[in-house]
């Protein structure tokens, strides 16, 4: 099977002040094996809630109220919370801006990197300590065996993630879920930690869901992208295919925010208007409000979605002439 994960339908709600909050609105979202795919959009387009669901860590007040998410074959929907938990520690592993919220800081690097290898892998301590020095090495560490004693603290921020993606990949995962690993950290820091992701994804052919708002890291990173806006996928398409054509002005719009080094911009170009809360959805398309290419229509009708070929897919009325694609 080519595929690793296939999210079909997917709707996560939240119920607040007896409103029912859809955040992520029927979601549909394909990885393959070894590849990277890039989920992007503004904070509050349901990223991260969509990645949440995936790993079955849905904050208490909300629930998948709808379709499947079929991972390995198997729809993790319908797996019961021991269940995901043997997933998380094994097959799916997570990183997150920023490692200080999942680092504990009273533990050493050591005892908490080797913690998950000796519950979920059977690993006796000696074992868990050469693995674990193992995967420090791989990640940059050139005295591992130091990082051990240390605590979370006493590490840069650089350092602190990079502990966490040896951590993250200590388990051999299938999938690495990537919220926003860099966010936080400086630019230089950012390539080398994006460069380590690349190198880990060839050696160990582990697929990657990179989850960004910045369409800049993303070129370098992705074979596939799939941008989102109020809680729906709005485009979807191999990584040259949407730098060379983005369709939907929502993606033009993000494009256009990327900070370039050559142009100098004085000013950042940034879109108009702010992410609908998901309890405000308009009528009709979702970006209409902020979009500069809105007509009649899109203030009375939700747009369906189109396609380029090539497996490029835009939600968006500009796009009417061609192939609708049917949603699961
Ligand atoms: Fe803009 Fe209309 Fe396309 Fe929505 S459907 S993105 S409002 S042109
Ligand atoms: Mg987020």
């Amino acid at each position: 099977e080519h595929k690793l994960l296939e999210i079909k339908g997917l709707k996560t709600q939240f119920i607040g002040d007896k409103k029912i909050i859809p955040a992520v609105d029927g979601v549909d979202l394909t990885i393959h094996r070894s590849e990277t795919l890039a989920l992007v959009g503004e904070s509050g387009c349901g990223k991260s809630i969509t990645s949440l669901s995936i790993m079955g860590l849905i904050p208490e007040n909300g629930k998948i109220s709808a379709g499947e998410i079929i991972f390995n074959g198997e729809d993790l929907t319908k797996k019961s919370e021991k269940e995901l938990e043997r997933i998380r520690g094994n097959d799916v592993s997570m990183i997150f801006q920023e490692p200080m919220t999942s680092l504990n800081p009273v533990l050493t690097i050591g005892e908490q990197l080797t913690e998950g290898l000796i519950i979920h892998d059977k690993l006796s301590k000696q074992e868990a300590n050469a693995r674990v020095i193992e995967m420090l090495k791989l990640v940059g560490f050139a005295r591992a065996e130091e990082i051990l004693s240390e605590y979370p603290h006493q590490l840069s921020g650089g350092m602190r993630q990079r502990v966490m993606i040896a951590m993250a990949m200590a388990t051999n995962p299938k999938l690495l879920i990537a919220d926003e690993p860099t966010t936080a950290l400086d630019v230089t820091i950012q390539a080398q930690i994006l460069e380590l992701m690349k190198e880990l994804k060839e050696q160990f052919q582990t697929s990657i869901l990179l989850i960004t708002h910045d369409l800049g890291i993303v070129a370098d990173m992705a074979d596939r992208v799939v941008v989102m806006y109020a809680g729906q996928v709005v485009e979807e398409a191999e990584v040259e295919s949407l730098y060379e054509n983005p369709a939907h002005p929502y993606t033009e719009g993000l494009m256009k925010s990327i900070p370039s080094l050559e142009k100098e911009q004085k000013r950042l170009y940034s879109i108009q208007g702010y992410v609908p809360a998901p309890d405000e959805f308009p009528i009709g398309c979702r970006f209409a409000p902020r979009c500069e290419k809105a007509m009649e229509i899109c203030h009375e009708k939700a747009p369906n979605i189109y396609s380029l070929g090539n497996g490029h897919h835009v939600r968006c009325f500009l796009y009417k002439e061609l192939e609708e694609i049917v949603e699961q």
